[in-house]
């Protein structure tokens, strides 16, 4: 019984940090349009969709 709710208790945790993980990797990987909330790779200048500018400030450190 004991070992059951270990068992949960793991499945839950690995279950919620991989939540939260995911969470920080999208927000760290990717840009959300300010237009249509399409997910866009960082890299991006343009939004996939709706081609809105990404990057509206200016970049420090590049050109
Ligand atoms: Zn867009």
């Amino acid at each position: 019984m004991r070992e059951t709710l270990l068992d949960i208790a793991l499945v839950v945790g690995i279950l919620g940090s991989s939540a939260v993980i995911t969470q920080l990797f999208a927000r760290t990987m990717y840009l959300t349009c300010w237009r249509c909330h399409t997910l866009n790779a960082r890299r991006r200048i343009q939004c996939r969709k709706c081609g809105a500018n990404l990057r509206s400030e200016a970049q420090p450190g590049r050109n």
